[in-house]
């Protein structure tokens, strides 16, 4: 301590300078024992990293006046750090929410085909841009396109990395430098940062809206059309919201023909284009490929992990001379699938031509019977009544409603049906199942959990009650 005459002012310094001393060398943070495992999974050089920056965070600390915090708590701080490092590597999850296309859990699962493509090509060689009949290079990607073709009952088709890169591929390779319509109600956010007009301008093309944001008319379109230099009319299907009451907008057929009469083509971003109907099934306003393929559009944009229950992807299916321009455009190589997902995808389409739906499992997903949902929550209750016998006093099996996702929004939602349950704190056994494991996603409504039934997997029974008991019983 400096002397009894120092001013307060002067004594704190001293002791600032005495708290820096404490401070630990990083070498000797990132060699605690307690790192060990941390040590193990993320390597040393990256405890080291972030044991500086926690020494860094405990200089901070002591400069807005608090203490040296001890050894311990910088040693817990660099923990803290590498333990989120960890959790943000992607893992499986279970889907308990209830939106059978969750953008942020990955979208579509699987089909076990695909998986087992993905697994025998992943690390192996693959005919990826070979000719096996001929030896020489062939096209990439060209079982999925002639099939995507030929269910779609387009000319051709063209796959890309997702759809939005398909958009982008689209508009550059048939409007770049030129105006492109798009309707003011049509000018909308996908999410994910998805902006129409962002992406329009990125593409090289010149937008003009038409119309107004609740009525655009053909005749807005004429008017515009008109004026010349258009090359694309677009049209973008509103995915993920809905407009009521006074609205009007052209039929895609009728927008085509204008289109073409004037000389200028037309493209439809359909967003998740389901390839079969599934209207039967609950499902309705969830357009199909087929029908803006065959209402003329010269090329249809839409994404192979939405409704098609496929791995991330874009497809563009049209005319052979649009999506050969598409082809040629230079952004088309920047934009192109990667081996993996193709080879699912092509596994998926297979899939398709076979047409074993319930094997693909966003099919399966929409097309299982309510009542089949409603059996499968009452054996979870059942199971979890014997685990947990205090839990037949909180949980019921209930009726719910499920979102199908993925920007796609359909008219009415798809009946479903889970578990309802009643606790203290909903929030807190929603974050114990996220933390768990496996992590497990669930709604939260009323101060009620909601575990839906169907977008459980099938074969996750297990797992899901085992989670649901730990956080229970926690
Ligand atoms: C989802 C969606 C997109 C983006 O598709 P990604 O495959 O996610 O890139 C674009 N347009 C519409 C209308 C969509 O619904």
């Amino acid at each position: 301590m400096a002397g009894s005459k120092s001013t307060p002012k002067s004594s704190s310094i001293a002791a600032h300078s005495t708290s820096y001393s404490l401070l630990p060398k990083v070498d000797r943070v990132a060699a605690a024992v307690q790192l060990e495992h941390a040590r193990k999974r993320l390597g040393t050089s990256v405890i080291t990293q972030l044991s500086r920056i926690a020494v860094e965070a405990a200089r901070t600390k002591i400069g807005a006046g608090a203490p040296c915090p001890s050894f311990d708590e910088i040693v817990s701080d660099v923990y803290t750090r590498a333990a989120a490092s960890l959790a943000s590597r992607a893992r499986p999850v279970i889907n308990a929410t209830g939106v059978i296309l969750h953008t942020n859990l990955g979208r579509a699962a699987l089909s076990a085909s695909a998986v087992s493509a993905l697994a025998e090509s992943a690390a192996r060689y693959t005919s990826l841009e070979m000719d096996l009949a001929t030896g020489k290079r062939g096209a990439r990607a060209a079982f999925a396109e002639q099939s995507l073709a030929r269910i779609t009952g387009a000319e051709a088709a063209l796959v890309v990395n997702n759809n939005a890169a398909a958009v982008m591929l689209a508009l550059s390779a048939l409007a770049f430098g030129k105006k492109v319509l798009v309707s003011r109600g049509e000018l909308v956010e996908i999410g994910g940062g998805f902006r129409v007009p962002d992406v329009l301008a990125r593409s090289g093309a010149v937008m003009v809206e038409v119309g107004t944001t609740n009525k655009t008319r053909l005749d807005d379109f004429a008017r515009a059309l008109d004026e010349g230099g258009v090359a694309v009319v677009l049209s973008v299907h509103q995915g993920n919201f809905r407009q009521v009451g006074f609205v009007e907008r052209p039929e895609g057929a009728a927008l085509v023909r204008l289109a073409h009469e004037r000389g200028a083509l037309a493209v439809h971003d359909l967003g998740g284009g389901a390839l079969v109907d599934l209207s039967a099934f609950g499902l309705r306003g969830e357009p199909r490929v087929q029908e803006s393929v065959s209402a003329g559009f010269d090329l249809v944009c839409f994404s192979t992990d939405k409704a098609l229950g496929g791995p991330q992807g874009g497809v563009l299916a049209g005319t052979t001379a649009a999506v050969e321009k598409a082809r040629r455009d230079p952004l088309a190589r920047a934009l192109r699938m990667g081996r993996l997902p193709l080879v699912a995808l092509e596994a998926t389409v297979a899939g398709y031509l076979e047409g074993d739906l319930d094997a693909i499992p966003t099919l399966a997903a929409i097309r299982t019977p309510i009542e089949r949902v409603r059996a499968r929550a009452a054996d979870w209750r059942e199971a979890l009544v014997i685990r947990v016998p205090a839990a037949a006093e909180v949980i019921t099996v209930t009726d719910l409603d499920v979102a199908v996702g993925g920007g796609t929004l359909a008219e009415e939602p798809l009946p479903s049906a889970g578990l309802s349950i009643g606790v203290h704190n909903a929030n807190v056994l929603a974050d114990k199942l996220r933390t768990g494991d496996p992590p497990v996603f669930v709604r939260v409504q009323d101060d009620r959990v909601l575990v839906d039934a169907r977008t459980v997997l099938p074969g996750e029974d297990e797992a899901l009650l085992a989670a649901l008991q730990t956080a229970l019983e926690a």
